[in-house]
């Protein structure tokens, strides 16, 4: 299933409630200010319970890991899991590592990731909804993309998108002081 950056749906919401993680140089990962941006699967009759965290590197700008996390954690494949179609660096196991002690320590993270999967999905399923607008052309891309064998197209063009807001997240020098959790 394709999936569509949140912030294409709701801006404003994306723009306050990214969460993003300014980090120390540890375990191989260079310091910067990384961008958890989302992306999830806007089918209305999928229940996959997932998030994509597309993890950009504010100072770098670049996308430094892809992460797949399921919020039913009794499933095997919830995850986090780095994403085999999705662009990741040499450190983004580490950084994997970072993000997941960071989703199991933050309960009120998660229930926001959770809410906005829930957003999506009820925007998804509503005709009347002002995101069809988006959601529509987005499919119709994706329907278009797939009829063609060429699976990846939508990802990439994902991709550029969350990589356009991951830059517009706020700028800020890495602290030399102890990693701050929160935005
Ligand atoms: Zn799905």
């Amino acid at each position: 299933m394709y999936l569509i950056p949140f912030h294409l749906l709701f801006p404003d919401l994306a723009q306050t409630e990214t969460r993003s993680l300014t980090l120390f140089e540890q375990a191989g990962i260079p310091a910067d200010k990384y961008g958890l941006v989302e992306s999830y699967c806007p089918d209305p009759t999928c229940d996959c319970q997932r998030v994509m965290l597309n993890v950009f590197a504010n100072h770098q700008e670049k996308q430094a890991a892809t992460i797949n996390y399921g919020f039913n954690r009794a499933s095997k494949d919830a995850g986090p899991f780095l994403d085999p179609f999705n662009p990741q660096s040499p450190y983004a196991p580490a950084l994997m590592k970072v993000i997941a002690r960071h989703l199991e320590s933050d309960a009120a993270y998660v229930l926001r990731l959770k809410a906005h999967y829930a957003l999506v999905k009820s925007a998804a399923a509503n005709p009347n909804h002002p995101a069809q607008k988006i959601l529509i052309p987005w499919r119709q891309k994706a329907d278009k993309a797939y009829a063609q064998d060429e699976q990846l197209a939508p990802l990439r063009e994902a991709e550029q998108l969350l990589q356009q807001f991951g830059k517009t997240l706020e700028q800020s020098p890495p602290k030399k002081r102890r990693p701050s959790r929160k935005k």
